[in-house]
């Protein structure tokens, strides 16, 4: 069953969740998801969906936004116009070192993940919807939680540590960290000083893609 939750904080930014973007990984961010509380919310209007299972288009490509699940989501965006659209996804973590590698600019044309440690990754969204679907005020954020898939299934807590020398608890406390400068901020200024109070590092390099990406005169997130 898809998960839809609605708080109502009265007047403020309207913020715009979306986990279980494609593929499987809804089932990775709900737990996330869940972890929220209303206390974790500014004033606002909230809205947060998480979809099951569909089939997996990167959102790099066109044909996601063609697709039936592609469609849904740029129609909520649409209709909600959110000031924060936050898009809430897990990566299989093989794919750490190619995610967040520069040959992604230079072959894709698309900006690499940012690690904000623990494996948790972070970015705007898709070049494809970040121009056309939102003004350059909105706050767009990626959010990518590591799991596992294929044979790492198989391994056990502690061979998966001693392999990736990775600890699911404090991959989630990294995400909700950075999940929580979104949920709690209350417009964009307080969003860039949240960012670069924790993690400015990481906000250098958005701007550095972002001036590639889009140029000079367009915001990083
Ligand atoms: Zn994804």
């Amino acid at each position: 069953m898809s998960y839809f939750r609605y708080i109502d904080n009265g007047e403020g930014p309207t913020k715009l969740f979306i986990g279980g973007v494609h593929g499987d990984e809804g089932k990775d961010v709900l737990p996330l998801i869940k972890l929220l509380s209303n206390e974790d919310f500014s004033s606002g209007q909230i809205y947060i969906y998480n979809f099951d299972k569909t089939p997996y288009v990167s959102t790099i490509h066109r044909e996601f936004y063609e697709s039936e699940q592609g469609k849904k989501i740029l129609d909520l965006i649409d209709y909600y116009k959110p000031d924060f659209y936050t898009e809430l996804h897990s990566y299989n973590i093989k794919h750490f070192e190619k995610l967040t590698s520069l040959d992604r600019l230079d072959k894709d044309g698309i900006p690499p993940l940012i690690d904000c440690s623990q494996y948790v990754l972070c970015s705007s969204v898709s070049p494809l919807i970040r121009r056309k679907h939102f003004t350059k005020e909105n706050i767009c954020q990626t959010l990518e939680f590591p799991s596992f898939r294929g044979e790492d299934l198989k391994l056990s807590d502690d061979e998966l540590f001693e392999k990736y020398d990775y600890d699911y608890d404090a991959s989630v406390h990294e995400y909700m960290s950075f999940l929580r400068l979104i949920t709690l901020s209350k417009n964009r200024d307080d969003f860039e000083k949240r960012v670069l109070k924790d993690y400015k590092k990481q906000a250098d390099l958005a701007l550095k893609y972002v001036k590639i990406i889009y140029g000079l005169d367009f915001p990083r997130y």
